[in-house]
């Protein structure tokens, strides 16, 4: 069971990326499909595999050998971690789901904040979001 609950971490990890990839740029986290932000090619369930794929593919696009951030590794495998962590914790209960909505969604906003240097006060957005006009994850 412990297991399971190791990989089911993992998958939410693998969907707070998509999660951290898309809401601060205001896309749809259903759709499109995953796809490489370097050359748009959809990607294959062979390359959504959390951990593995990115470990197999040594962590650049199977198709322009783009990098792949880090940051997509350490999401699934912290987020399978704390999976583990609040299991262990709590076992199988109420406890145990709420905890690990609770964790899944502090580690996106955790992440999305530390990548647009959302509240470290002005003057402090990240190139991307000076560009877009983002900041303290609004558009303007
Ligand atoms: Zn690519």
């Amino acid at each position: 069971m412990t297991l399971i609950v190791v990989v089911f971490g993992l998958a939410v990890g693998s969907f707070l990326n998509v999660c951290i990839d898309r809401l601060p740029r205001g896309q749809s986290i259903v759709r499109p499909r995953s796809h490489c932000p370097a050359c748009n090619t959809t990607l294959a369930a062979r390359d959504l595999v959390p951990v593995l794929s990115y470990v197999l593919l040594r962590g650049s696009c199977r198709y322009c050998s783009a990098p792949i951030p880090k940051r997509v590794l350490l999401v699934e495998v912290g987020t399978g971690l704390l999976f583990l962590l609040l299991w262990s914790l709590y076992g199988p209960s109420l406890y145990f789901l709420l905890a690990a909505l609770a964790a899944s969604v502090l580690v996106a906003v955790l992440v999305i904040g530390f990548e647009h240097r959302v509240g470290l006060g002005r003057g402090h957005g990240s190139p991307e979001t000076k560009r877009k006009g983002i900041r303290d994850g609004v558009r303007r």
